[in-house]
């Protein structure tokens, strides 16, 4: 029988906790053909979350509890049931139900027909607010133009189905700036999707406010691509191009100054074009030194992240063993 583990964050969901059960209950016993096991991460919470969870082990003998020594955040709580998670697969959602447990069916059967990753994609945002909607449009965007070869999908959050090698791919990625939405697609395999309809959150309120949505967001792309480090590169050159324009122009304003052409009045314009120009050249140097640097900087980034290089699928050996 396949083992399947259910990875739960839970920061201050004491009000959450009896719903969630019922919940999950009513859909782990709905799929009878797998073993499944719970792990719920205690990020630090200040409430009742962790007796809580502590009492429902008495009935929930799946249950796993991971308690964390502090609140570490969301990516990091995740992080830590990823590590702990023994299942054939890894299913990470939330805990306020925002994430339907009902479709954990339909991400199984995907796993069935052999695909290691099964995201789970909101359908539609309509419970969003407009700013949340549009922000969260750019940000894919964003990444969607950065990050190259990797295609992170749009509005695809924590939740969805992982294989147990993509997750030990996952754990074995040695950054401290985790963001699990682009490290999934970063380590790669046979990848689909599943839509659903994101419901509003159950009970409680939630933990993410504008800034941290936009340090999500910055960490996303930092930990995703190096490209804007080199948009200085980019910059020289326009840059270079502009400056190789206004040495012609001040050549012909030489040259007409010699030739006498030139009245007071122009020699002035002159002048003053002559310090912008300078000023320019002086911006292109500055943006050549930065390009240097980003260039050494994307190096280090990448080194330092320290990600394996390349990950095979599979060997198809000579003669099909
Ligand atoms: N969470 C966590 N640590 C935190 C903040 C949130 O483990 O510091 C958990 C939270 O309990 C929930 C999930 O992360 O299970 C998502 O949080 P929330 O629902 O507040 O985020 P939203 O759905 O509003 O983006
Ligand atoms: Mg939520």
């Amino acid at each position: 029988m396949k083992r399947v583990s259910i990875v739960v964050p839970m920061y201050n969901e004491e009000e959450m906790i009896p719903v969630f059960f019922s919940t999950i209950d009513k859909v782990i016993a709905g799929l009878p053909n797998y073993e499944f096991e719970l792990v719920v991460v205690n990020d630090g919470s200040r409430d009742k979350t962790l007796s809580l969870l502590l009492e429902a082990q008495k009935s929930h003998p799946h249950l796993v509890v991971v308690a964390l020594s502090r609140n570490f955040g969301h990516e990091p709580a995740v992080c830590a049931g990823l590590k702990t998670a023994t299942g054939d697969a890894i299913i990470p959602m939330d805990a306020d139900l925002q994430d339907p447990p009902e479709i954990i069916g339909k991400l199984l059967e995907k796993f069935e027909e052999g695909y290691e990753v099964v995201n789970a994609r909101r359908a539609s945002r309509k419970e969003d607010s407009f700013m949340k909607r549009y922000t969260a449009g750019k940000f894919y965007e964003l990444c969607g133009k950065l990050s190259g070869k990797i295609k992170v999908p749009s509005n695809v959050g924590h939740f969805r189905l992982i294989s147990r090698r993509v997750c030990d791919e996952v754990n074995a990625l040695t950054e401290k700036n985790r963001v699990f939405r682009v490290q999934v697609p970063y380590v790669g395999h046979k990848t689909t999707e599943v839509l659903f309809n994101r419901a509003a959150r159950a009970k409680g309120t939630t933990h993410y406010n504008y800034k941290s949505m936009f340090k999500l967001a910055f960490d996303a792309i930092v930990a995703s691509s190096v490209e804007p480090l080199g948009w200085p590169l980019k910059w020289t050159i326009a840059s270079t191009l502009k400056t190789g324009l206004s040495v012609v122009t001040e050549l012909v304003f030489f040259i007409l100054y010699l030739t006498g052409v030139f009245t007071g009045i122009s020699l002035l314009a002159f002048g003053i074009w002559l310090i912008i120009n300078v000023i320019f050249a002086f911006g292109t140097f500055i943006l050549a030194v930065l390009a240097i640097y980003g260039m050494y900087l994307a190096r280090i980034t990448l080194e330092t992240q320290n990600r394996p290089f390349v990950i095979i699928d599979k060997v198809y050996s000579a003669g099909g063993h």
